[in-house]
């Protein structure tokens, strides 16, 4: 059973009023533009004037669709090899499940003192906030995670935050999911205060890619809240190719640099996304560019339907050592994989 949600639940109580608008436009709200994102994968090869026989409804009912426009308008029309949509599109591929790719590659379920909570590194925990995403990215390695058991509600977060405050060697909480941006505002300023309150807490780490995929989630009312915390607030935003960055998501990327905070990203190593040392130069440079720093370039978890993305690590070091010949140091991403049980991120060497 997957364990994605979708986002109706938590925008039910939203009534802001249908308009139809472009895409991109800023003056759709982020949770309108949520609303009306694609969720059917031959919608999706027709707005792209693609054969709908690339998408496949089958793939799709193991772990839905969902595609905001906002990311679509920066897809080529007529590509069906567009780098974009390949991480969005169900494909045919998903529905092979060689050896060695399973449901929860990272024994996360192990490192989980609740529900909701992964404590598996020094100083840091991770708090599964929601099961909802702005996106739905097809090689995701949560994409079985058993979301039902997240709490819905900030009551519902308690344990988590009693746990948190309980455990004074905890210095830093990462909010993720899911995406924890994908929260209204009230809910996430509720988990986020209580967080805040705790002593020992030093930082709050957000790892979203809703600044990405709809940049008006960057919107005043969350700026202050980040802004007004007392432990400080980091962001990881998370873009893979360079096509994926237009002209709003780097202003609000801007933003939320321009208020004080610093914003890393991380991206996947994807087959035919960005296995290539251009395309990874590209994002590289028009992330520093625009003062966001690379942080973690991703080995791929091995998670059941994701096998078509895989690029081998021989491959992986081939691109990065040739990387390094190119861009100023500070725009290297660190090149790593997860291993069960280790105690931090490995580096690939
Ligand atoms: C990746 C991860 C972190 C953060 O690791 P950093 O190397 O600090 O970015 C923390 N907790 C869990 C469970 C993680 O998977
Ligand atoms: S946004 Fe992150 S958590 Fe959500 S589907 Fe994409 S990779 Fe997975």
């Amino acid at each position: 059973m997957a364990g994605w949600v979708f986002v109706d639940e938590i925008l039910a109580s939203d009534e802001q009023s249908v308009r139809a608008l472009c895409p991109g436009d800023p003056a759709v709200g982020w949770r309108q533009a949520m609303r009306r994102a694609i969720r059917d994968p031959k919608e999706l090869c027709r707005r792209l004037e693609l054969p709908v026989s690339l998408g496949n409804s089958g793939a799709a009912e193991a772990f839905p669709v969902f595609v905001p426009l906002e990311f679509l308008s920066r897809m080529r029309v007529g590509d069906p090899s567009d780098p974009l949509l390949r991480q969005v599109l169900a494909a045919e591929p998903e529905t092979h499940s060689p050896a060695g790719f399973v449901s929860d590659p990272l024994d996360e379920q192990k490192a989980s003192p609740l529900p909701g909570l992964l404590h598996k590194y020094h100083g840091r925990a991770l708090l599964v906030t929601t099961g909802a995403c702005a996106v739905h990215c097809r090689y995701c390695f949560r994409r079985h995670f058993p979301y039902q058991s997240v709490p819905k509600s900030a009551a519902a977060w308690a344990p988590a935050v009693s746990h948190i405050q309980a455990d004074s060697s905890i210095e830093e909480v990462l909010l993720s999911g899911g995406d924890p941006l994908t929260l209204v505002d009230s809910l996430l300023g509720q988990l986020v205060h209580s967080l805040d309150a705790i002593p020992h807490i030093r930082r709050l780490r957000f790892h979203t890619r809703l600044p990405i995929v709809i940049p008006q989630r960057v919107t005043d009312q969350l700026l202050e809240l980040l802004t007004e915390l007392r432990a400080t607030p980091w962001m990881v935003v998370h873009c893979n190719h360079v096509a994926e960055l237009d002209e709003a998501t780097l202003a609000a990327l801007g933003r939320l640099i321009d208020a004080g905070i610093p914003v890393l990203n991380q991206a996947v190593l994807l087959r035919g996304v960005n296995d290539s040392v251009e395309a990874l130069e590209q994002l590289s440079l028009r992330l520093v560019d625009h003062r966001v720093q690379p942080y973690y370039l991703h080995q791929l978890d091995r998670v059941q339907g994701a096998a078509h993305f895989e690029v081998s690590e021989a491959e992986g070091r081939r691109l990065i050592a040739e990387l390094r010949t190119r861009l100023p140091g500070y725009a290297m991403p660190q090149y790593v994989r997860e291993l069960p049980g280790e105690a931090s991120k490995m580096p690939v060497e």
